[in-house]
């Protein structure tokens, strides 16, 4: 008798023995109700007595409402005692627990009142949406369990899984149990008589998803190696070229200690003097970066009038620039706007804007300044009619460690800090920067801030502890100590 075929109503299943325990794996309402309706209807045709078991929760509820809408008189056959719904709290978890025994035990009993009523077996259709963490492994002992059961005796069963919550490798030893797999690919059903090649099949599915996600995790890792190899390599040549200078200026003023020539012993004093500026000005980077990097830096916010601020810094610098045949403009369309901010990072800021201005733009070149009060936020624009940075590298240069092709722009010495510094200060006020430029066209560089003040009483407190440098000349020696005219 067990080996009687049974039309299992599913077209690429065809005929199937008694006593088989079929696992369909799917994803959504539509895709379950492509199996259920058919392989019920004809359970009800073969005079088998058949059995629903839905899940109450809200996926459950959506197949339920589903298999409505696509089988109609389903409510006949329940009526006429051929279907029989049980939902997965009264079959599985009765008294709220999940008992191997019991349920395996109302099987049995189901199977023999099919018999004992003149119906030729039981065929069973569960909906397992409700396994959770919770009863995954006793459902896993349960599967092994009931599959004995079902293949010696008149009974079909089939099982269904939502791919969403059990994946492939948990899923793996409760299919080992069923004889046919059914699975979605696309829209079409697929059936897997060979269970554990299935298992194989996702298993080499996922563990190439792993070896592509671990390959660019390699070249990740790989990249930044190679830029922090590039910047230690930049970074000795940055300290060296200084203290190179030092070393030998030094050596020339011990050299002429006894004669007199005061010229060039001044001369020597002043590159003593820039490259000490040059070296204080990348210790200060790197502190300060690591400081960023390590959530450490704060910046001390306090009212101040920021356009009196930013043309303060611009005039500062129109010496500096003119000796380099560079002429510096200053516009604004607001007389004095005052904003919550640290004088001293947005004067780090725009000198920096300023000094890559001057060190990229050549003679006969200009430089703008510009502001514009936009109620909300202020925008201040650094413009050079310098030789600009290709498209391709716009936003590089504002990570660490980044210079455009170094080839063409060997006359500059720089580590490549200086802008992811700028950006980070910015971001630190709430703000941000942005760069228009192309080869040959000049750059543009644009900070946003935004418009807040703070309540006075806030206000007073920070300026207390504020020691606002104001001594220009000595920050324009330290962020300009890299231009050499
Ligand atoms: P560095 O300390 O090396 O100057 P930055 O982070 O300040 O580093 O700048 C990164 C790179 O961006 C520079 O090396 C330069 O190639 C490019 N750059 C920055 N500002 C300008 C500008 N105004 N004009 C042209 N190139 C610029």
């Amino acid at each position: 008798m067990n080996n009687e075929l049974r039309d299992s109503g599913i077209d690429i299943m065809g005929y199937i023995p008694w006593g088989t325990h079929i696992a369909q794996l799917c994803d959504s309402p539509i895709e379950y109700c492509k199996v259920l309706i058919p392989f019920i209807r004809q359970g009800i045709n073969n005079n088998e007595f058949c059995v629903w078991i839905y899940s109450e929760g809200k996926s459950g509820e959506e197949i339920k409402r589903t298999v409505h809408k696509h089988f109609k008189d389903i409510d006949s056959y329940i009526g006429s005692g051929r279907l029989k719904l049980f939902s997965h709290t009264e079959w599985y978890l009765k008294d709220n627990s999940f008992k191997e025994i019991r349920v395996t035990k109302q099987w049995k009993d189901l199977a023999r009142y099919a018999l004992d009523n003149g119906f030729d077996g039981l065929r069973a259709i569960a909906d397992t949406s409700w396994i959770n963490d919770r009863y995954r492994r006793s459902f896993l002992h349960y599967e092994q369990k009931i599959s004995s059961i079902i293949s010696g005796s008149p009974f079909i069963a089939m099982c269904q899984y939502s791919t969403s919550i059990v994946n492939i490798f948990e899923v793996a030893e409760l299919l080992k149990s069923h004889s046919h797999v059914l699975t979605m690919h696309g829209r079409k059903l697929k059936i897997i008589e060979n269970v554990d090649l299935l298992i194989k099949d996702k298993q080499l599915e996922e563990s190439k998803k792993r070896y592509w996600e671990s390959q660019k995790l390699l070249n990740e890792a790989r990249e930044y190696d190679r830029i922090k190899t590039e910047f230690l390599a930049n970074i000795s040549h940055e300290l060296r070229t200084p203290l190179n200078v030092i070393l030998s200026s030094t050596q020339m003023l011990k050299l002429n200690r006894d004669r007199a020539c005061q010229d060039k012993n001044n001369k020597y004093v002043d590159y003593i003097h820039q490259n000490c500026y040059r070296l204080l000005r990348l210790v200060n980077n790197l502190i300060d970066i690591t400081k960023i990097d390590s959530d450490f830096y704060e910046i001390r916010l306090q009212n101040y009038d920021i356009v009196k601020l930013i043309e303060g810094i611009t005039m500062s610098v129109v010496e500096y620039a003119k000796n380099k045949g560079i002429k510096v403009f200053f516009n604004t369309n607001a007389e004095e706007k005052t904003i919550a901010c640290d004088p001293d990072q947005v004067e780090r800021i725009i000198l920096n804007l300023l000094s890559n201005a001057i060190k990229f733009t050549p003679n006969d070149g200009s430089i703008w300044v510009d502001i514009s009060d936009c109620r909300n936020n202020i925008k201040i624009t650094v413009r050079d009619t310098g030789i600009g940075i290709p498209r391709d590298k716009q936003k590089a240069i504002f990570q660490r460690f980044q210079q455009v092709d170094k080839s063409l722009r060997k006359q500059h010495e720089g580590s490549g800090i200086g802008l992811s510094l700028v950006k980070a200060l910015v971001e630190k006020h709430g703000g941000k920067i942005s760069l228009k430029s192309g080869p040959g066209c000049g750059s543009e560089f644009t900070v946003t801030l935004p418009c807040r003040v703070l309540p006075e009483k806030v206000n007073l407190a920070n300026r207390q502890f504020k020691n606002i440098m104001h001594n220009h000349v000595e920050r324009i020696n330290i962020e300009f100590s890299d231009i050499y005219f």
